[in-house]
């Protein structure tokens, strides 16, 4: 049970990247949009409590990415603005939304990225690392008193170029959060159950595996929960799907005065809710006009869809 003092406020850090993204779909495409997994983050965490945000970005980044930032609440005095351009990614997806391939990845100034902490961040109770390079996700732990709750998300390219330092942040972290083929290509290990399990006897503490449209399974040592992902019918761009469920997941858990098993479990629903929204139109369009009467709305119709009573039988053979 983790304990969050509300004296010391109800505020969350994230650090990640701040990109601009070109997307195309077979609904459509957008270039140069807003993106990057510090912004979808921080702005599905901003239904919650107010972000402070550790990122970097180049001399051509829009203001008005900058104002709708700040309109959310997005604190910004940890986004460095370096000489040169600002990190860029394109991905392409096919009808099979789950299956994306990476276009480019042009990293500009994310290339010497050196996360530091403005002194209002360094006692922040809750945490995430976004998917960056472990060496500086640790290098931002470093720089925090006593968190009370830090959650990470990575990627295979970081599974397979630096794994060792990997275990070591994430033997520092409360709840990771991986897709279920990281999970695998992590522990070596095909069956999901087990590939779960071997990563928390390594060391993880607790462990969130994001399956797409298949929904979210939570492994924490003496407890299990999947919860499917909301149905939807309209699905424009799955970009930011991970990033936004991990700013609902957090935003939820920084609002809390423990957290404890029960209160991961109904975090896990908000970050399933707020990525439900994310997918609905191109790069963070849904997100900037969403409210949280409409998160509220669909986590209630949520929870009748999944919702279910067990009743044995009447008149079993046995009987
Ligand atoms: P997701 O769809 O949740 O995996 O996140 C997509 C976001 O990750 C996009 O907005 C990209 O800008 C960002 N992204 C893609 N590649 C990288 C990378 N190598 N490092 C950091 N962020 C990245």
């Amino acid at each position: 049970m983790n304990t969050l003092d509300a004296e010391k406020g109800r505020t969350l850090l994230v650090v990640g990247s701040v990109a601009l993204d070109t997307v195309i779909t077979p609904f459509g495409e957008g270039k140069d949009m807003l993106g990057g997994s510090a912004v979808y983050f921080a702005l599905a965490a901003s239904f919650y409590v107010p972000v402070q945000m550790v990122g970097v970005v180049g001399e051509d980044f829009p203001d008005s990415h900058v104002e709708l930032l700040k309109s959310k609440g997005v604190d910004l005095e940890g986004l460095q603005r370096r000489k040169g351009n600002t990190f860029r990614w394109g991905g392409e997806y096919g009808y099979d939304l789950n299956q994306r391939d990476t276009l480019f990845t042009e990293l500009n100034v994310f290339e010497t990225f050196r996360p530091e902490l403005p002194d209002a961040y360094r006692n922040t109770p809750c945490i995430f690392l976004g998917n960056i390079d472990p060496e500086l996700q640790s290098l931002v732990l470093d720089q925090v008193g006593e968190p009370a709750f830090v959650a990470g998300d990575t990627m295979n390219f970081w599974i397979d170029l630096n794994p060792e330092k990997l275990m070591e942040v994430i033997s520092r972290l409360d709840v990771l959060l991986l897709n279920d083929s990281e999970v695998r290509q992590m522990s070596g290990e095909p069956n999901m159950i087990k590939a779960a399990r071997s990563l928390l006897e390594r060391g993880a503490r607790g462990l969130i595996v994001k399956k797409g449209e298949h929904g979210a399974m939570m492994l924490l040592p003496d407890e299990c929960f999947f919860a499917p992902a909301y149905p939807l019918e309209l699905v424009i761009d799955p970009t930011g799907a991970g990033d936004s469920f991990a700013g609902g997941f957090m935003g939820y858990l920084a609002r809390c005065d423990v957290i404890g098993p029960s209160e991961i479990r109904t975090a896990v629903i908000h970050g399933s809710v707020v990525s439900s929204f994310c997918v609905e139109a191109f790069g963070v369009k849904r997100l900037a006009e969403l409210t949280l009467e409409e998160i509220e709305g669909r986590a209630v119709e949520f929870k009748k869809m999944t919702m279910f009573d067990f009743h044995p039988a009447k008149g079993r053979r046995s009987d």
